[in-house]
């Protein structure tokens, strides 16, 4: 058994290593297409921002400031030419994002000016260089803007798009797939016999890697060996990753980890000591993998924000650690001491309470949360109004 810090530093090193022996395939992908993906090269701007002098508001460029009196000789509008210097005397009015004439002073809003006709009178001190955006005043073509390995979000896309980049090199993604594990589990639909359930992670850890920008497939197998291995076998010719729920214990039908080691996969831990998760089990073979996350519905979906998540997004080359804050405990909570415990929580406003039904097998529990509170190994106790830590339960990227 091991703690969840060794647990998250080997899940990193080994796909550190995987990546450093494949390395990333670089895709091409159109902007619309690219929400989420992972940048294959830093962003360099092509593109002087702004790229030329404008107005940063509706009003007037004026040719001086030490003035009040001018006389408007054009209009310039976003998108329209600036036209031909001002002379000593006169403005020029002018919107939001239009191009500055040269020899503009500053610019005066309109709200500070009273307009005659032609004439207007400018009733606010005016700073040189007031309300004027300065080419290149933001960054410089040739600068890097974001670095390698950014997921892109909606704002990453709008700067590319500021850009002039209709496409960007995007890294690719690690092929995943899903299987659960379980004899008693039945398809949604279906009818149930006795002893038997509804199988419920698959369409969970699914939509979790859908999330993060992975299709994958589910597939259920029965508490055979032979069956486990050869599906594994199978699964793992066409993945990088293979995520299982279940069977990861130490029961007799257990058997994802005897069939990984049966296929000469080499184990790099089994069992961490954290609640809910502990016997989650993680095994390598040529830089693909196993994450076996144990089978009960809370314990899975947990575990794969805690282990499958960050493993993922590195074999996607992503930088995204689990965003932590601190929050004060409305509600006070026990426990024996030893254990990494994740309660499940609602933060609101600063705020952390702990949901109703915190037992691994319920589901319920963790529907209501939206962050897991941690509640540290050594620790028997949190007191109410004690500030604690939080990790945001975050499903997607962005
Ligand atoms: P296991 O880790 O296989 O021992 O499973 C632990 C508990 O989770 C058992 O009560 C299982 O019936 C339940 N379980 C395992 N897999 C699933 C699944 N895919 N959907 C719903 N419950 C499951
Ligand atoms: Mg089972």
């Amino acid at each position: 058994m091991i703690e969840f810090r060794q647990a998250l530093e080997l899940l990193g090193s080994e796909a550190a290593r995987a990546v450093a022996m494949r390395g990333f395939q670089v895709e091409p992908t159109p902007l619309d297409e690219a929400l989420g993906r992972v940048l294959a090269e830093p962003l360099m701007a092509r593109l002087d921002m702004p790229s030329f002098d404008n107005s940063a508001v509706d009003g007037y460029a004026l040719s001086a400031t030490d003035r009040c009196e001018f006389q408007v000789v054009r209009q310039v509008a976003a998108g329209s030419d600036s036209g031909d210097p001002l002379r000593p005397g006169q403005a020029a009015r002018v919107f939001t994002g239009a191009p500055i004439p040269p020899g503009t002073a500053a610019v005066a809003m309109q709200e500070d000016v009273v307009v005659s006709g032609d004439q207007i009178e400018v009733q606010a001190a005016m700073r040189p260089g007031a309300n004027i955006r300065r080419r290149g005043e933001e960054f410089a073509a040739g600068r890097e803007l974001l670095p390698a390995g950014t997921i892109v979000s909606p704002s990453t896309l709008s700067l590319l798009a500021s850009q002039g980049v209709q496409s960007v090199a995007c890294r690719s993604l690690p092929r995943v797939t899903v299987v659960v594990t379980g004899s008693e589990l039945v398809a949604p639909g279906d009818d149930l016999a006795e002893g038997q359930i509804y199988e419920s992670n698959g369409v969970g850890l699914q939509a979790a890697c859908k999330a993060l920008g992975l299709n994958v497939q589910t597939h259920l197998v029965e508490d055979r060996l032979e069956a486990t291995q050869h599906l594994l076998a199978r699964l793992l010719d066409e993945h990088e990753v293979v995520i299982t729920s279940g069977g990861v214990s130490v029961g007799d039908h257990d058997l994802v980890r005897p069939a990984c080691l049966a296929l000469g996969m080499r184990e790099v831990f089994w069992r961490v000591n954290v609640k809910p998760g502990k016997p989650v089990f993680f095994a390598e073979r040529d830089g693909r993998f196993v994450l076996g996350l144990p089978g009960n519905p809370v314990s899975a979906l947990v575990t794969f924000c805690l282990f499958a998540r960050p493993l993922l997004l590195a074999l996607a080359g992503a930088e995204a650690p689990m965003a932590t804050l601190r929050a004060c405990l409305t509600r006070p909570l026990r426990k024996k001491p030893g254990r990494h415990e994740f309660v499940r929580g609602i933060l609101a406003g600063g705020l952390a309470t702990p949901t109703e039904g915190q037992g691994s097998h319920m589901a319920g529990g963790l529907a209501a949360a939206n962050c897991l509170i941690h509640f540290p190994a050594e620790d028997c106790e949190l007191a109410a109004g004690e500030e604690v830590e939080v990790s945001l339960l975050r499903w997607g990227l962005v």
